[in-house]
């Protein structure tokens, strides 16, 4: 049976939601904001209007509202509950039209000199993902000596969590007379969340030349903005064929429902059963860990590995208009952040034996 959309999923231990580590710079928390220090480089929002942005067209945006879930305290500790999901809902994939309809705007990553390292490459949907969802796998590749690689499937652009951010904008503006209107564009809102990957990336311990932007929610892309089975499934192609041998994660092709989330597993599954890739693994974001996967396994941090995962979540949660800082994870996905502070692990399932640390549970 499944689970109902208002059961609990994850206990954790303690209800502090957002106080893990103070940062130099303000974090967005309740009626966060302050402009902070900085010199302005180009990316704060300017005087426009709403005009370019898009909805995903998916079923299921990550976005500010409605929230996907809460938390609530129970007995012993705090469980997230996700009374806005319906784990009967079915997401459909988007085959997408032509598996050559991704070009690489930039190089790919330097070629890995054969008998060296082992390579483990990420492909995370959206900027947060990998550490939202592959955090600690990240961390333990790196700790094992691999070389990860992290791909950005999209800039996260078309995120609903605009509306959220435009809000806190106006609402500082209010102590700042002659302040001009706000409102940020898709570009700047990519830049946002581009920032905030490289510096969570750079926290779980990825080198900065290893993160790569495949950019599948720009303009011309096969699906506009979202992704395709078909354009992940070429992103994916090109990084199997620059290193043969790796091991490809990206988000479930089971228990997903959020669209490019999907279309990511699905296309790497498709590239498994043909033999493109040879070791795959997928995780499950925990919004749907009460959904049914086969033969999955929790990867669970050390704790250098979840030191790491909980530094690289709160770069997410930096808000700083004046240095292009918004938050935007936080503002997208909080309760899942919320949640992460408390309990850092991921849901796997996949081929081969699964990462050091990891408890196989069925
Ligand atoms: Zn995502």
């Amino acid at each position: 049976m499944l689970a109902c959309g208002a059961c609990s999923g994850v206990s954790v231990a303690h209800t502090t939601v957002n106080g893990v580590v103070a940062g130099q710079r303000q974090r967005a928390s309740g009626a966060g904001g302050g402009a902070g220090g900085g010199a302005n480089r180009g990316g704060p929002a300017r005087a426009g209007s709403a005009s370019g942005r898009r909805s995903t067209g998916s079923g299921l945006v990550e976005q500010a509202g409605p929230p996907e879930g809460h938390l609530r305290r129970v007995a012993g500790g705090v469980v997230l509950l996700r009374d806005q999901v319906d784990p009967t809902a079915v997401t459909t994939p988007r085959p997408g039209v032509s598996p050559s309809a991704w070009r690489p705007v930039d190089p790919l990553p330097a070629a890995e000199p054969a008998g060296t390292r082992h390579v483990d490459v990420f492909y995370t949907p959206h900027p947060d993902d990998e550490t939202l969802s592959m955090g600690v796998l990240i961390a333990a590749a790196v700790g094992r000596g691999d070389r990860v690689i992290v791909v950005s499937l999209t800039d996260g652009r078309t995120t609903g969590a605009v509306t959220a951010i435009d809000s806190q904008l106006a609402a500082e503006r209010r102590h700042r007379p002659g302040t001009p209107p706000t409102l940020l564009t898709e570009d700047e809102v990519a830049a946002a969340r581009i920032g905030e990957l490289r510096r969570a990336t750079a926290d779980l311990g990825v080198a900065a030349g290893d993160v790569f932007l495949a950019h599948l929610d720009g303009g011309g892309t096969d699906g506009g903005g979202v992704v395709t089975v078909a354009e992940a499934a070429a992103v994916i192609r090109a990084f199997a064929a620059r290193y043969p041998g790796a091991t490809h994660v990206t988000m479930s092709d089971a228990a997903e429902r959020q669209q490019d989330h999907l279309d990511a597993g699905v296309a790497l599954r498709q590239l498994l059963d043909v033999g493109i890739v040879t070791a795959a693994q997928w995780t499950v974001s925990r919004l749907w860990w009460q959904l049914p996967v086969p033969r999955w396994s929790w990867a669970l941090p050390t704790p250098a590995d979840r030191s790491r995962v909980r530094r690289a979540a709160l770069e997410y949660e930096l808000w700083n208009p004046a240095d292009g800082e918004y938050a935007v994870g936080f503002h997208s996905v909080r309760w899942q952040f919320a949640a992460l502070a408390e309990d850092v692990r991921d849901r796997v399932h996949g081929t081969g034996p699964l990462v050091a640390g990891a408890v196989p549970t069925r």
